[in-house]
Formats: structure tokens, sequence, C-alpha cells
């Protein structure tokens, strides 16, 4: 197919509802880049995998204690087969590979391909057939081979469906970057060498761009030099050392690094973080955004199709918020406030009440998020609402299956809502997924946000808030550096140094001061907190988008 096509690797990518194939936000914002690209008639084909399996249904008992199922979800409910098979080689293995399409399609009728890779395929052997079941799952190993089907077998299955000439190849995470050894490979062949050499590379390089969106250390894999060797059967990669470097192991971002023209982070501070983290490369940032239509609740989407005609197409044109009569923008908040506070009732029976201030606090359960920080201090936090007013708090987020102490978070949480439940209401949802994010990211009346600095390369939940006029109150790490204007878009607590931390302690306790002395007495004097709802659509919705943020990687990764 034609030679402007951008092809995009992600390990995960949330398309819709019905299609478990992400676990968090990279799998949002992938999804969200990709929705946008659509609406601007970009020309991008995805590939991703297929995960039969999901990642995970989320239960939790009365204790708090989470348990995980398999998915179910009848995949050809939703995606189309495609005929073409095409294999990568396990351990000396073939590995027979097929593809599912799914379109991606613009309200226009503009449609992006993305591919869902599959091994569950009756000629393999049954270990194998599990290898595109779960993501995140099982061991090293496993997540290695499935690297190879998503990087190696992307790239095989896109040669299959025509695309012989693609423009960029850009990795969202390292997860994909054994993509650049098949395009190796490819050039040497394309040469006539035996192994590619210092000139394949300088070509591959120029082909490639790169997305790291983590300072977690948990979320750059490394794999042990034997197993690569054995898994892949070739010793003489790891004699090229600009780009498969690294003492005895196979790190996925350092090969990414090595083998992009065009490396960014994910929000200004990710930007500079990652150049601390990774010193020898240059590294811009772009600044992750949300796709509008999307994150827009049904009451501000007909607001603003009353008073700003066109947004979808321009979100730009969402600064002119600021002109929206205080009573239709509390109007519109409201009522999606009381469905979502009626649906957190008939879900749990806990009687929220809609004319209390709300906070609302989801996404992954991972510890750097703190989920726990605003009860540091239990006493505190009772005398303080005591004073300025009553709030009640919702939660929701999963923990990965492996991650005890993420898990123990969220008992956390339900010990405390026990013992809070005379003075603040709290409840934690279950099976926390897109469709649980649209109904809280619009239905309550504060987005509250607890990183450990500077663990959160750019957060996204907030931008979504941000979209229904919700204003957020967050730890300045991520896109809040750039997002908040105090008193004016939301708030900021706990001060933080670059590449510094802070302890819990004094985080909470600032973000004590904040509540009893600013945020509480806002919200409960009703104007001056629908002022600060019309700067968070005005200013952040208009700017912090995935439609903003796609022309940037037009402009700086995919068309120069
Ligand atoms: C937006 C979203 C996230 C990301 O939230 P952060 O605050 O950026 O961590 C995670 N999970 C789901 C289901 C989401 O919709």
């Amino acid at each position: 197919m034609d030679s402007e096509t951008i092809a995009y690797f992600s390990m995960e990518i949330a398309l819709e509802e019905g299609i478990p194939s992400y676990s968090g936000g990279l799998g949002v914002l992938a999804g969200d880049m990709l929705r946008s690209a659509a609406d601007l008639k970009l020309p991008i084909a995805a590939v991703t995998l297929l995960y039969r399996k999901g990642y995970f249904y989320q239960k939790l008992n009365s204790q708090g204690i989470q348990s995980e199922r398999p998915v179910e979800w009848v995949v050809p409910d939703f995606l189309e087969e495609l005929p073409h098979r095409i294999e990568v080689s396990v351990e000396g293995r073939k590995i027979q590979v097929r593809a599912w399409q799914y379109n991606i399609t613009s309200k226009e009728g503009y449609s992006i391909p993305a591919y869902l890779l599959d091994t569950d395929l009756p000629e393999n052997s049954t270990w194998d057939r599990t290898l595109t079941h779960f993501l995140y799952g099982g061991d090293q190993y496993y997540r290695f081979c499935q690297e190879i089907v998503l990087g190696i077998g992307g790239v095989r299955m896109l040669r299959a469906l025509g695309y012989d000439q693609i423009r960029r190849f850009h990795m969202n995470e390292g997860h994909a970057s054994l993509l650049t050894l098949e395009l190796l490979d490819e050039e040497a062949l394309r040469a006539n060498k035996k192994q590619f050499t210092h000139e394949e590379v300088e070509i591959v390089k120029k082909k490639c761009i790169f997305t790291t969106h983590t300072p977690v250390v948990a979320g750059h894999d490394k794999f042990p030099r034997e197993m690569v060797e054995k898994v892949l059967q070739r010793k003489e990669i790891f004699d090229m050392k600009e780009v498969f470097c690294c003492e005895g192991i196979l790190n996925t971002t350092y090969l990414a690094l090595n083998l992009s023209h065009y490396i960014n982070g994910v929000a200004k501070r990710h930007g500079e973080i990652s150049r601390l983290m990774f010193a020898k490369y240059s590294i811009d940032s772009i600044t992750n955004g949300v796709h509008a239509a999307t994150w827009v609740s049904q009451a501000f989407q007909e607001l603003y199709d009353r008073h700003i005609p066109g947004w979808r197409e321009d979100n730009f044109s969402l600064r002119s918020a600021l002109s929206i009569p205080n009573s239709e923008i509390w109007n519109a908040h409201f009522k999606q406030k009381k469905l979502f506070i009626e649906y957190v009732n008939r879900e749990t029976n806990e009687g929220f009440d809609c004319n209390i201030l709300t906070l609302g606090f989801a996404r992954r359960s991972a510890t750097y998020k703190r989920g726990g920080l605003l009860f540091h201090d239990i006493l505190k936090l009772k005398e303080l609402v005591s004073k300025a007013g009553p709030i009640q708090v919702i939660y929701a987020g999963k923990a990965h299956p492996q991650d005890q102490p993420g898990k123990d978070v969220i008992k956390y949480i339900f010990q405390i809502k026990e013992q809070l439940k005379e003075s603040i209401k709290i409840v934690y949802l279950e099976n926390y997924d897109i469709d649980m994010a649209k109904k809280m990211t619009s239905g309550v009346d504060i987005w509250l946000n607890t990183p450990q600095t500077p663990m959160e390369a750019s957060g996204t939940s907030g931008m979504k808030a941000a979209l229904n006029g919700i204003p957020m109150l967050s730890i300045p790490d991520g896109w809040w550096v750039e997002g908040c204007i105090e008193g004016i878009t939301g708030w900021t607590f706990g001060k933080t140094p670059i590449n510094g931390t802070t302890t819990d302690a004094s985080d909470a306790n600032d973000l004590y001061n904040k509540l009893e002395n600013v945020v509480i007495p806002t919200f409960y004097d009703r104007d001056r907190f629908i002022n600060i709802m019309r700067h968070c659509i005005s200013l952040n919705g208009s700017f912090f988008n995935t439609q903003r943020m796609i022309q940037q990687y037009v402009t700086k990764a995919y068309f120069r």
C-alpha cells in the first residue's frame, strides 16, 4: 500500500468497551490517539495482540481482596478474521499467526485498521496457542515470546497484508521494539548481506519512532541474554553493541532508543526525567491527551453542541467555554453527577448523596499512585471535614494479578471505609474499565491524583475530567505540571523538587491544608467553583486532547 502509511505498534490498545485489549492508561492513550488520527484522516495502521482472555475481570470480596477471572468475550462479534497467515520462530519452532481486523472509524466514516495478532490456531501446540491469551500475564519467557509475536510477527503480518512501503514505525513503549530486528533483517536481505551492519542500522533508524511512557523501573522489560539467544536461536545480534547493548540482558527500552531517530516522553516533565534516565539520547516530549468526543459526557456534549458547534472537529474551539453561563454548566454537571451517584447507590447500596462534595480516584492500583494517601492521618481528615464541610469518596482500579502491594492498597481502602463510615462515605467500585472511567470522570466533583513524583509520566484521567468541567487536585507531576493554574484549573499540593521526592506525611499534610482551606470552601461556594469548571474546559479541555497531540506527532515525527 502507499508509502505514506505509519505503522503504530502497541502491546495494548483500548478499541472499545467490549474488547479487553488494554490494562490502563497506555492502552487508552493508544486508542484515543488512533480515534483522533481517524478524525483527521491520517494514514495509520495499528498492530497489537488479540488477548482472548483479556487482561482480567476483577472481583473484590467484602474485605477488598482481589481475585481475577479471564474475560469472556466473543471475538467474531467484534473483529473480522483475515485469511493471511505468517509465522514466527520460537526456539526453532514455527508458530503460525493470524490477524483479526478492527476498524477505528471516525464520525465522517474514515477508518484506521487495527490488526490483532492471534496464535490460537489448531496448527500450533497447546502452549503456543496461549501466547495471545493474556495481556501482561505469565512469566518473563511468555512475555518475551509475546513480544516476538508483536514485533517480528507484526512486521511480517503488515507485509503479508500488502504494506510494503511503510513510512514510519512507531513503537508505543518498548514492548514492540523487536520489530527493529525484523527491519534490520529485511535491510540485510535487501543488501544481500548475511548479517546486518552499521549501514542497515542507519537505514532502520530513519524509519523508527519511540515513545517512552514511564520512569517506573518495572515498566522497562529486561530479558536475560541466554533466554534471548535460546528463543531467537541467534547469538550474533549481541555482537552489535550499538544496538543490543547492556551486560548480559536485552533491555527493550534501549533497543528502541538505539534504533529510533525520534524519541519522546509523554509530558514536558517526563521528557526532563527521561533525559536524566537516558542521558546519551536526544529525547523530546509530546504531552498526552484524550479523545474529546469519547470522554465528554452526554450532558456536556449537548451543552457544547449548543454553545460551541464544531467542537468535535476543532477541539481548540473549546476555549470559548469561557462564555457559557454558570447555570448551564452546573446543570449539565449535576445531571451527570446524579446519574453516576444513582448508579453507585444501586450497585453498592451505600446511600451516596448528590449534594455532597464527591472526590473521585480511579486508576491502576500501582503503589506509586498512592491510593491510600488521603487517609494518611484519618483523625486529621475527620477533623477537617467536620470544620470545612462534608466529602464522600469513590474509588476504582485494578491491581496487576502479581502485584501484592498494589492489591494491599485496595484492601487498605476497604479497611478505612469501615473505620470512617460514620463521617466520610467511601466506596470502591469493581472492575474499572473505560465504561466505568467515563461514568467516574464525568460524575464526581473533583478528581484526586496522588502519585509519588516523578513516577507519573503523564496521567490522562484528569484530562477526561477536565473535558467534563471537573477540576483536579493533584501532586505536581506528569501533565499536571503544565495543566495546573492554581485556583483557576484546579489545585496542586505537595511541593516537589525535580528529581527529588517528598514523604507521604508531608504530601498528606499539604493535601489536608488545601482541602480544608481552599478546595472544600470553594466547592460549597457554588459560583466560585463553577468558574473553575469553566476554566478546566477552556484551558485544559481545549489543549490536553489527542487531536492536538497527534498533530504534534505528525509534524515532529511522522512527516518530517
Ligand atoms: C484513562 C484511564 C486510565 C489512565 O488513568 P491515569 O489516571 O492516567 O492513570 C486507566 N484505566 C482506564 C480504564 C482509563 O480509562
